[in-house]
């Protein structure tokens, strides 16, 4: 279907593939068909949210992320550790024996996400108060609602706030200082990304591609929870080394709300869960929400906390979540300001979800897709391989698939064919018997 080679996290395992359709209805991009009994990723609207890594019952999707391995090459490694990683461990009783945890699986030492977002945070209220933003200004935070806006919405490009995302400025800010700490050269710095989420994985993978990223590595949340969730109920106050510098309000950019509250703004939507993202964006788009300030969008359950690649259920992981910081300072120490926050790269429009660029021969295919439509049951099965009949229909005029492939069409035709054929008997034996 026209994919252009590009890399997502998000991958299936083809062996282990039912093709039972769940993703197939529950793709916010409708990105996937079912072919040959097997689901298909269309790449390029892909879209990295990890819905389909949800609700797969067979574990066919998954989030490809690096090893733990870290090559030798690298003689100091950082861990950048998410605050969603904090609400993980039901044992953990403050945020230090967490950090301090992460050091003893072998890093050389940890630095807080969080700290990239309180940079983010004050910038965001200066750019804010400036006046130089288009309102709604909505968060870019999360790249797989970045992705979705360049391929559905591209009137609200230009509301993105132009800054990086908190992970990019932490991982600029640990190496700075790891070089500082160790008077080694940067490229000897290793740092090690702990994510939640595959939108991320593949946001550093492309950044990387064009040298825009600070990230070295991206390693699963998941299985780094598995290497130290023991160690964490042995840990005692004396083996904590390394405590939290974070505050409150960049702490709590983990769950839904969070980075809003930090705008300070009184107009604003915490949005989460790609669905109800979408909903908001369509309103936005029709320009329904002119009195808004600030729109956090965040496409996973509850924030980042339920992210595809975490180990606890979102509503438990907020919950330890406030009771770790409530004895926490609302603003962390101090950020380096100067760390070069602006978005650097351009975010553009990628029409993957046109029929055609030509206004015209998207028109025709409108009109024929609609002739189509009609011929079809409209249940949406998805036994055809299309997530509905709409997107079966448009499929068959961009000649994706077969027109068969419709099982109810087919056996219209079936029928046809069979009421055809005994009439044909019946005026035979009738001319035999005349
Ligand atoms: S949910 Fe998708 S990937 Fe998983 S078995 Fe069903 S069709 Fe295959
Ligand atoms: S990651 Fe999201 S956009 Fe990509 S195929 Fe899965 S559900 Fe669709």
């Amino acid at each position: 279907m026209g994919e252009k080679k590009e890399w997502h996290s998000v991958t299936l395992d083809q062996d282990i593939c039912k093709g039972c359709t769940n993703c197939l209805k529950n793709c916010p991009t409708q990105a996937i068909r079912i072919q040959n009994s097997k689901a298909k990723i269309l790449k390029e609207r892909c879209i990295d949210c990890g819905v389909c890594i949800r609700v797969c019952p067979y574990h066919a999707k998954k989030a490809v992320t690096d090893s733990l391995d870290i090559p030798d090459t690298y003689k100091y490694k950082v861990a950048l550790i998410a605050p969603a990683f904090y609400g993980q461990f039901s044992r953990a009783e403050n945020i230090g024996m967490i950090l301090s945890a992460v050091r003893k699986m072998g890093f050389d030492d940890v630095f807080e996400v969080a700290r990239g977002a309180q940079a983010i945070s004050e910038r965001t209220r200066e750019l804010l108060e400036s006046g130089e933003l288009l309102k709604p200004t909505i968060s870019s935070a999360c790249p797989a609602v970045v992705k979705l806006i360049t391929i559905r919405f591209p009137n609200l490009i230009s509301h993105i706030i132009p800054l990086k995302a908190p992970m990019e400025i932490a991982a600029a800010m640990a190496r700075r200082e790891a070089v500082k700490k160790t008077g080694l050269k940067p490229e000897e710095i290793a740092i090690i990304f702990v994510s939640p989420c595959a939108a991320k994985a593949t946001e550093v993978r492309l950044a990387k591609t064009d040298g825009k990223s600070d990230v070295d590595f991206v390693v699963s949340m998941k299985e780094v929870y598995l290497k130290m969730a023991q160690q964490i109920g042995k840990m005692t106050e004396e083996d904590i080394d390394r405590g939290s510098v974070s505050g409150k309000e960049s702490i709590l950019w983990a769950v839904s709300g969070g980075e809003a509250n930090a705008t300070h703004t009184e107009r604003n939507i915490s949005v989460d869960g790609i669905d109800n993202v979408i909903r908001v964006l369509e309103d936005m788009d029709d320009e329904k929400l002119k009195d808004i300030d600030y729109i956090e969008a965040l496409a996973c359950p509850g924030g980042c906390v339920g992210g595809p690649l975490t180990a606890e259920n979102n509503f438990v992981a907020r919950s330890r979540l406030s009771a770790l910081v409530k004895s926490i300072a609302d603003v962390g120490e101090s950020v380096d300001s100067d760390i070069g926050a602006a978005w650097d790269r351009p975010i553009v429009y990628r029409p993957v979800m046109k029929l055609n660029t030509d206004m015209k021969r998207a028109m025709e295919m409108i009109m024929k897709i609609d002739e189509f439509c009609e011929n079809l049951p409209g249940l949406d099965c998805g036994s055809c391989g299309s997530p509905s009949c709409r997107c079966f229909a448009e499929d068959v005029v961009k000649g994706y698939a077969n027109p068969d492939d419709c099982v109810f069409r087919l056996k219209e035709r079936m029928l046809d064919f069979k009421e055809k054929y005994e009439k044909l008997m019946e005026e035979r034996s009738e001319q035999d018997e005349g």
